[in-house]
């Protein structure tokens, strides 16, 4: 399992000299991210929080992409595999294709529930689209602007605003970007409108809401496949 320590020794160590990354050098810490992460996961959340700072909406998705091709679930907080690859059941190109195209369930091929879907497209919608190298100093270890990339690129994860029993307001501010995600043909869901997808995205909320009311057994209801 990865941890903040990890990252800095396998991607950030050859880069403390200097504040301004080239792209190359970018690109060469991006690789070190993907390739630390796409067969292992994040020890804790502390770990993917961090991770934010380095990571675009598009290196994110090359991330779950590469996990996925490991037979791991995209939410790099995960130790799971995707449901579908536990499914017994062994099918052919064209009947997978259907079923991707078909099935409400998609996200089951990229992960283990749909909670971790969940998890991972509201990690995702956070993440800053500057490039890594215009982030100046985001990978020294000291940095005398430390403070301004903690607040710059700050990613709150699903699991804390469960948590914390965020309001709906705090929820929806965050989430208003995750409609152009849920637009983006890659990301595991079918194709939705945006009517469609706002229709989800309140279902969603709704759903939060009851976590909101001090039941704890409406996680476990919550985390299932509905
Ligand atoms: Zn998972």
């Amino acid at each position: 399992m990865a941890t903040i320590e990890d990252i800095k020794e396998t991607a950030l160590i050859p880069f403390q000299k200097h504040r301004q990354l080239s792209m190359h050098e970018a690109e060469v810490i991006t690789l070190e991210i993907i390739g630390l992460l796409c067969d292992s996961e994040c020890k804790d959340e502390k770990t993917l929080k961090y991770l934010g700072r380095f990571l675009t909406p598009d290196m994110y998705q090359d991330l779950v992409d590469e996990r996925n091709l490991n037979k791991r679930c995209g939410y790099p907080l995960c130790g799971k595999s995707p449901e579908r690859i536990r499914d017994p059941f062994s099918m052919n190109d064209t009947a997978k294709k259907f079923l991707l195209e078909n099935n409400p369930y998609a996200y089951l091929s990229h992960y283990c529930s749909k909670f971790h879907f969940r998890c991972s497209q509201f990690y995702q919608v956070q993440l800053s689209d500057e490039a890594l190298f215009a982030r100046t100093g985001v990978h020294l270890f000291e940095d005398p602007e430390q403070d301004k990339h903690d607040i710059d690129f700050k990613v709150t994860l699903f699991e804390e605003l469960l948590r914390e029993k965020a309001s709906e307001e705090d929820i929806k501010s965050l989430i208003s970007g995750l409609k152009k995600l849920g637009l983006n043909p890659d990301s595991g869901t079918t194709e939705k409108d945006d009517t469609e997808l706002e229709d989800d995205l309140s279902k969603w909320l709704a759903q939060i809401k009851i976590v909101e009311n001090d039941n704890p057994s409406i996680l476990g209801d919550f985390t299932r496949e509905d």
